[in-house]
């Protein structure tokens, strides 16, 4: 087994062969877990939310669904989730202009950039920040279609594992979002704070 910590507010990528399983970790809970991943043989076709709910139909994913790449591949199992249901396939990734908008004075970090870097650290470039798999994200439509992100729910230990169907590159962020403003709650008060990652 592969364990990594990821360190509050960063990122790191994993390679994930067909048929292993990534654990995603959340050890003093309510820190939401930004994933993306890649296809190792050709990173420009990566996991994609819109495509999956296609399929899967609920703007949430749940254990039992697979989520799809932009080719309508088949990219991850969702095998087992002990957080409850308490996820994301909406909301882009923070950047630096999110910061900014939010009145953020000089830099902050951001999934954006931790996606960024941790795939140049492997010699590759995106063209764009994929729309991520927002784990351990409290996000509700309301009957209006109102989107709301509610208080993080998620408990101290809560993990995810998804199960690869092909060779992978999953990159893991722990969401840097500390703004949080009236009904936009991404991580609780305590966050961010750390994640674990295991490949087993
Ligand atoms: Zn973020």
């Amino acid at each position: 087994m592969t364990e990594i910590v990821v360190p509050a507010a960063e990122g790191r990528a994993v390679d994930v062969q067909a048929g292993k399983r990534i654990r995603i970790v959340t050890p003093r809970g309510h820190q939401a877990a930004d994933f993306f991943a890649f296809r190792a043989d050709d990173p420009g076709e990566w996991l994609s939310p819109m495509h999956t709910w296609v399929t899967s139909r609920a703007i949430r994913p749940r254990q039992g669904d697979t989520f799809l790449s932009r080719y309508r591949r088949p990219m991850l199992d969702f095998a087992v989730d002990k957080a409850d249901g308490v996820h994301d396939m909406m909301l882009a990734a923070c950047d630096p202009m999110r910061y900014e908008l939010l009145g953020v004075k000089g830099h902050h970090r951001s999934c954006a950039e931790n996606l960024d870097q941790a795939m140049q650290a492997r010699g590759h470039r995106l063209p764009v920040t994929p729309q991520p798999v927002n784990f351990f994200t409290n996000t509700r439509v309301r009957e209006d279609g109102g989107l709301q992100a509610i208080e993080n729910t998620v408990k101290p230990g809560a993990y995810v594992e998804l199960e690869a169907k092909a060779d992978l590159i999953c990159v893991v962020s722990s969401c840097p979002f500390d703004v949080n403003g009236n009904g936009w709650a991404i991580n609780g008060d305590v966050g961010p704070t750390e994640l674990i990652v295991e490949v087993r």
